[in-house]
Order: C-alpha cells, then sequence, then structure tokens
C-alpha cells in the first residue's frame, strides 16, 4: 500500500493528539506499517484515521492514491472494508469464538449462516483455534482471545488489517503466539497497519515506519533506514530505551 497524509489535525477537546502530522511512503509499496512512538505520540489516533473510524478535523490522507472519505457514509463504508483489533480483547463476552465470528458476517456483511459459518471453521483453525470454537472468551486465554480476535477481523477479507498494540495485554508466551500470525499474515500478503511498542517484532515484519511523538510524523522511513539510521534525536532515544531492557 502506498500511504499519505498531509496536516492531519485531530483534537479531543482543547488538546491535538495529531497536530499537523505528515508523511508519505513514497513509491515504496509497504505491506507492513508500523507505528511507532512514545506513548501519547498520537499512534492510536493515526491508526483509526487510516481506518476511518475517525474523521480528522483537518487534512487529508491517501491511500494508494485514493483520498480517504470525511462524510459520515463513506467513512463507514470504508471502515466495514477494514479488520481492527485493538489491544484489550475485543470479544464479545456472551458469544462463542465461532458465534463471534459468524455474528458480523451475517449482520453487517449479508452473508447467509451457512457461507458465515464455513468461513468461521476456516480462520479459527488457520489461527490454530480448533477445538476451541464453542467456547466463550473467558473459557479462553488472552493469545486465544486475541487470535479469535484477529480471525473476526479477517473473516470479511479486509483490504488493510489495523492493529492497535494487539499484544500489550499478553504475556511473552502469549505475545509470541500473536506476533507469530500476524507474522504469517504479513508473509501472505495482508496490508497490515500496527502500532506497537514490539520493536524488535517491528523490525522483522515491517516494511515501513511512521514515527510519531506530540500528534507529528517525526520520520516516515523504510524499515531497514529506521532501524539503522533513525533521523531525529526522539527516535534514537526511543530505541535506545527499549531496546536496553530486551
Ligand atoms: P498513542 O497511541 O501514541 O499512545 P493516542 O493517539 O492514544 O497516542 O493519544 C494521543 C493523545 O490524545 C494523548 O495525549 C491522549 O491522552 C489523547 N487522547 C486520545 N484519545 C482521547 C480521547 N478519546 N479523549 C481525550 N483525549 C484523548
Amino acid at each position: 500500500m502506498k500511504l499519505e497524509a498531509t496536516g492531519l489535525v485531530k483534537r479531543y477537546g482543547a488538546h491535538a493528539a495529531l497536530d499537523g502530522a505528515a508523511f508519505s511512503t513514497g513509491e515504496h509499496e509497504a505491506r507492513v506499517i508500523a507505528l511507532l512512538g512514545p506513548s501519547g505520540g498520537g499512534k492510536s489516533t493515526l491508526l483509526r484515521v487510516l481506518g476511518c473510524l475517525l474523521v480528522p478535523d483537518e487534512g487529508r490522507v491517501s491511500l494508494d492514491g485514493r483520498d480517504l472519505p470525511r462524510d459520515e457514509d463513506g467513512a463507514m463504508r470504508e471502515r466495514r472494508g477494514n479488520g481492527f483489533v485493538f489491544q484489550g480483547y475485543n470479544l464479545f463476552p456472551h458469544l462463542t469464538a465461532f458465534q463471534n465470528i459468524t455474528l458480523p458476517l451475517q449482520e453487517v456483511h449479508g452473508m447467509s449462516a451457512v457461507q458465515a459459518g464455513q468461513r468461521a471453521l476456516e480462520l479459527l483453525h488457520r489461527l490454530g483455534l480448533e477445538g476451541h470454537e464453542h467456547k466463550r472468551p473467558s473459557q479462553l486465554s488472552g493469545g486465544q482471545q486475541q487470535r479469535a480476535a484477529i480471525a473476526r477481523a479477517l473473516a470479511p477479507r479486509p483490504k488493510l488489517l489495523l492493529l492497535d498494540e494487539p499484544t500489550s495485554a499478553l504475556d511473552p508466551v502469549m505475545t509470541g503466539e500473536v506476533l507469530d500470525v500476524i507474522r504469517e499474515l504479513a508473509e501472505g500478503g495482508q496490508s497490515i497497519v500496527l502500532a506497537t511498542h514490539e520493536i524488535s517484532f517491528a523490525r522483522k515484519v515491517a516494511d515501513h515506519v511512521v514515527f510519531l511523538a506530540g500528534g507529528k510524523a517525526l520520520e516516515c522511513s523504510t524499515a531497514t533506514e529506521f532501524f539503522q539510521q533513525p533521523r531525529s534525536e526522539l527516535a534514537r532515544q526511543y530505541l535506545e530505551g527499549l531496546s536496553r531492557y530486551r
């Protein structure tokens, strides 16, 4: 995918979570874009803008040369074509893993029960959840819940999969399980935008990095460039700080 943003502003009250963010992946065809940067820097807000969950107050974003819609109907259509996974667990607690996938496919995407069921089983098995299809979230481990959430996000075959710190609530073993799944998806060609603090993982899977701090994109470069030679002092400090304990 090719992403370009200019003058992005998104305010929460008086606070600008995005404060004139501008970046471009240029002609580089990025499959996985990692949003990195200190907490509060605007990663999550940018991810929501890219996925059309939020419309920015100012500025524009283009994806593969097409401007993202600014009107509510257009944003809603765009949003339905994307898959989202957030940091906490996003599954409906009263439904099984299987139903968590089939319900949105039927209700939002108009699929028949039979088709939705087939798709749910295909994805649950692909994500290693065979035998767990009919468990509720409370009967699954954190890693299994997050894999079920990824299965749900993938079920309608999204153009773009947007992951917001999908492993931040998991222990190291479960984090590894979920990161393996994300890497397989990336290798399979799924376009992914990922906000994360998992630097070593981002280094392995990301093609491109957008480094955000204070609502501004301080860097946008290929992952190789960013990790080898970050241009801003803040990015250097950020990478050093994170790698010190890993
Ligand atoms: P990050 O994902 O990098 O931690 P966020 O995009 O979540 O950054 O947040 C950027 C800034 O916007 C932070 O200062 C945060 O407190 C603020 N913010 C985010 N969401 C909201 C909200 N719903 N209401 C008010 N302030 C928010």
